[in-house]
């Protein structure tokens, strides 16, 4: 087992960013390269500190991600805002060439950020329930059914491997700084947000 170690995020600008990934064979994802990115994916993810981080964004086209949503990055939000955002701990695992199978009709609105778009966030529409199919780092088929916050992080980071980001998606007359969500906007119901800043819903 690798040494912790924190690779650089990169930031929108860099081409990478708006690639395609490529799709790792069994071999490639059991060899100890690629369990070594993984690992350190994991701790950049960790260290960031973010719920998500998809390999684009350490500079890699390679159609991997990580996802850990914790427990404690919910102290911040209250009991009625996690539960309006299906939002429950999520456990560490990794998504290589994952694909939406399946996606709910019904959309959710919420703000969302990017560790490669530091310092903003922007209240983004999202499948509320997605179907994902991948691999996990043993490369082994696995199939998950997701709904809420866990969808919404499945969708951002699936993005990220087909050169999406959320600024694509955003409705943009809600792009703000994060300074900007905390100290106005962050407790008021996002359709009282999208009201007062989008002149169209
Ligand atoms: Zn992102």
């Amino acid at each position: 087992m690798g040494e912790f170690m924190r690779l650089q995020i990169v930031q929108i600008g860099e081409e990478v960013l708006r690639g395609q990934t490529r799709e790792l064979s069994r071999d490639e994802i059991l060899h100890a390269k690629t369990q070594d990115l993984i690992e350190h994916m994991r701790d950049t993810m960790r260290a960031a500190p973010g719920v998500g981080l998809a390999a684009p964004q350490v500079a890699i086209p390679l159609s991997i991600a990580v996802i850990e949503d914790r427990e404690e990055y919910h102290k911040k939000f209250t009991p009625a805002q996690l539960l309006e955002r299906y939002r429950q701990p999520v456990p560490f695992h990794v998504l290589i060439n994952p694909r939406i199978v399946a996606q709910d009709g019904g959309r959710q609105e919420f703000f969302e950020g990017c560790l490669s778009v530091t310092g903003f966030a922007a209240i983004v529409p999202r499948a509320r329930a997605v179907t994902v199919e991948y691999l996990d780092e043993h490369a082994e088929a696995k199939s998950v059914e997701a709904v809420g916050w866990y969808a919404r992080i499945l969708q951002h980071e699936i993005d990220h491997l087909n050169g999406v980001l959320y600024i694509d998606r955003m409705r943009s007359r809600t792009l703000m700084t994060v300074e900007h969500l905390e100290r106005f906007w962050k407790d008021l119901p996002v359709s009282v947000v999208l009201n007062k800043l989008a002149d169209q819903r």
